[in-house]
């Protein structure tokens, strides 16, 4: 079996086998939510004495604590002072520049857990894992929709195209479904945009599918910007794009995303590299379009008939987005870069 544990590469951290172990127990669990309270509590003040933590998760045998202490300890829970709790970033978590996933439990280090002087505060790790408990990001919930949506055509400005005739996705409408925390957009069978949305804000929704749908969509645009940055929105480290031909899916012309750490991210139509180009956003701006805030399933340019090919190998193509009274056409290199973009009159081209 090979895998992140067992690998040989020195240079690589050790990734514990289970990292979440430590975590299978109340009053481990019971430390975390206590730390995370106090930090909600107190804005800035991550570090709470080890008296207070002691006496608020209300263990009285103190070897027991001391115990459950020492499992959290360097991985989820971090010793601090008053002092350096003022640099807790806005994020609330400790300085976060040290979550070590070796535990210190057996280390001299951490026999003195009673320190009057010291404290102890969450690390990044630990703020993430209390946050999600916090906002019952695992619940579950039923499942909401299909509810059939407007079609994009008939809410957006005049694109001057007159191809609705032979447009085959004509057929199907866009349809919404929420479950599993995920809002999906398709089209016929075709999955076309989905994107988690957690519970606790689904249900301040009203988990109905259409209010979600803005949601939705602002943090899928939010995803891909991080794709199109070249950031692995999981892990944060570099990715690699490439576009892709895919004759036998909804969409021919898609680029895909790989993380080194985190393997495939997905990927979209090649249309969507104009969400965040200059050109394109102040383009769509002076023709109506507001490319920031239309829901990302709208958006006419992503679309097979907006895309040209150029070149094959390296792959290069040319996205066209058009309004009645003028084009810009954006070239598309092979690892999903906007390299050109230039602007023509459609009595000119
Ligand atoms: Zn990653």
């Amino acid at each position: 079996m090979t895998g992140p544990n067992t690998t040989t590469d020195e240079t690589t951290p050790k990734r514990p086998a289970d990292p979440f172990k430590s975590l299978g127990n109340e009053t481990r669990l019971e430390i975390l939510r206590v730390l995370y309270d106090h930090l909600q509590s107190s804005s800035r003040e991550a570090t709470l004495s080890y008296s207070t933590l002691r006496s608020e998760v209300g263990v009285e045998d103190k070897g027991n604590f001391n115990y459950h202490l020492r499992q959290l300890d360097g991985l989820f829970v971090e010793r601090g002072s008053g002092t350096e709790t003022e640099a807790a970033t806005s994020t609330g978590s400790g300085t976060g520049s040290d979550t070590g996933t070796e535990t210190t439990a057996d280390t001299d280090s951490s026999t003195n857990t009673d320190s009057s002087t010291d404290g102890y505060r969450l690390t990044f790790a630990g703020f993430e894992i209390a946050k999600v408990i916090d906002v019952d990001a695992w619940r579950s919930h039923e499942p909401c929709g299909p509810v059939v949506l407007d079609n994009p055509r008939d809410d957006c400005v005049d694109t001057g195209r007159n191809d609705t005739h032979d447009d085959p996705t004509a057929q199907h409408p866009l349809t919404a479904t929420y479950e599993d925390s995920v809002v999906e957009i398709r089209r016929g069978d075709d999955l076309l945009y989905a994107h988690a949305v957690r519970p606790t804000g689904a249900a301040a929704r009203g988990m109905a599918v259409d209010e979600l749908l803005d949601t939705a969509s602002t943090l899928w645009r939010h995803t891909v910007e991080q794709l199109l940055e070249t950031i692995c929105p999981y892990c944060h480290a570099p990715i690699e794009r490439t576009l892709e031909y895919t004759p036998n899916r909804h969409w021919e012309h898609t680029f895909s995303a790989n993380c080194n750490e985190c393997g495939s991210l997905g990927g979209s139509h090649v249309g969507i590299v104009a969400i965040t180009h200059p050109a394109a956003i102040a383009f769509c701006w002076e023709h109506g379009l507001d490319l920031t805030s239309t829901r990302v399933w709208n958006l006419p340019f992503v679309d097979d008939n907006a895309v040209t090919v150029l070149n094959d190998e390296p792959r290069r193509l040319r996205l066209t987005i058009e309004f009645e009274s003028a084009r810009l056409k954006l070239v598309v290199t092979d690892d999903v870069r906007v390299v050109d973009t230039e602007r023509v009159c459609r009595a000119e081209s």
